[in-house]
């Protein structure tokens, strides 16, 4: 936690900030003097952050076995990975704060499993068709016969969250009944592209269909533009799992001829930059931006002008609903028009608090949805 007046004009007391807000409860300060200076800022957002925090407690609801320690605001992220076997592991790495500092976008490696036992995690295929529509972390771990304690979901909630923004946009008739094919223009990817193996489970949340994925973004290292990856899914650690089994063909569980089900090309640099050149053989049926920060990143405006002008439905993640009420404001400043989805909570946001939050706010990535 920070002192939520850090950066006026006298600097912050030392330790941790102790005095809170009374009325919201959603932010602390180090001093008297910070928290009274801070009130011409604070005062227009109090109240919205009173009614966000009373919401605190259905954000912290999952049903996984280690939910308490994971909602809890004190940083146990290096502890939980650690007892499970995968601190600073392959795709663990940027999920503590130790592990984010000795890695950088350029090892983006394609490589990297589970690091879990093959009964935790979703190395192979379903063993049975998907329901008609999973809408809790608990039908997506039934169905794929993953155990409430696994810590899969910290990083399963990327593909999950990509499943619900497209199941909004069906169920908002923003898409139609996807067919065969699916093209997803995935916009700023960060840490995502250190944990790429895991959207392989998108095979097993829409069966037969090829998706094609332009990830774009300035966190792309330039080396990599235009590699185009096939997915299929992530191993698990155990050498006699039979996803080991066919070693650069695994695809025995698929169900079309398709080459590939799952595509990911990699592009460097802004949207707006790359579109004339991504859209030349083929147009998006989706944009997805998660974790977006839309309110945070100027650099957002001339996309979001874009997105208006191609009309291509847009749906957009942020980490907790004051940052997804600022990014609103934002898009409706630069578009003229409100988000046809309204801010919703994602059932599949990840399981485990975000750690470095200046609020008391619940904060987990790919926390809300919205979109355009
Ligand atoms: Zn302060
Ligand atoms: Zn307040
Ligand atoms: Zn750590
Ligand atoms: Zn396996
Ligand atoms: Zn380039």
């Amino acid at each position: 936690m920070e002192c939520a007046g850090k950066g006026s004009r006298t600097p912050c007391a030392g330790g941790p900030p102790t005095r809170g807000c009374h009325r919201c409860r959603a932010v602390a300060y180090c001093s008297l003097s910070h928290q009274v200076s801070h009130w011409s800022v604070h005062r227009s957002e109090c109240k919205r952050l009173e009614q966000q925090m009373k919401r605190a407690d259905v954000l912290n609801d999952f049903p996984f076995t280690f939910t308490r320690e994971a909602t809890q605001i004190q940083g146990t992220r290096c502890s939980f990975l650690t007892r499970h076997g995968i601190h600073c592991l392959g795709m663990w790495k940027c999920e503590c704060s130790c592990g984010i500092s000795t890695t950088s976008f350029d090892n983006l490696r394609l490589a990297d499993g589970w690091n879990l036992p093959s009964e935790l995690c979703p190395c192979t295929g379903p063993s049975s068709p998907i329901p008609k529509r999973l809408t809790t972390w608990k039908d997506y771990c039934e169905w794929r016969c993953i155990p409430l304690y696994s810590p899969a979901a910290l990083l399963l909630h990327w593909p999950l969250t990509v499943y619900q923004a497209i199941q909004l946009a069906i169920h908002q008739c923003l898409l139609p009944q996807i067919s065969n094919e699916l093209r997803i223009h995935y916009l700023g990817p960060e840490k995502e592209l250190l944990q790429l193996p895991v959207f392989g489970e998108l095979q097993a949340l829409f069966p037969g269909v090829r998706m094609h994925i332009d990830l774009v973004g300035p966190a792309v290292p330039h080396h990599r533009d235009g590699e185009q990856i096939d997915l299929s899914y992530a191993r698990c650690s155990q050498m006699d799992c039979r996803c080991k089994d066919s070693v650069g063909n695994h695809t025995e569980i698929r169900t079309t001829s398709a080459p590939c089900a799952v595509t990911l090309q990699l592009h460097a640099g802004c949207y707006h930059d790359c579109y004339g050149e991504l859209v030349k053989d083929s147009f998006p049926h989706i944009i997805l931006a998660l974790n977006a920060g839309i309110a945070a990143y100027t650099s957002w405006l001339p996309t979001l002008e874009l997105i208006k002008e191609i009309k291509v439905p847009a749906f957009f993640s942020d980490y907790c609903e004051e940052a997804s009420y600022l990014a609103v404001c934002c898009i409706s400043s630069a578009t003229g028009t409100a988000p046809k989805i309204q801010i919703q909570m994602n059932p599949f946001r990840q399981p485990s608090r975000v750690e470095e939050s200046a609020l008391f706010l619940p904060c987990y990535s790919n926390c809300f949805l919205f979109g355009l």
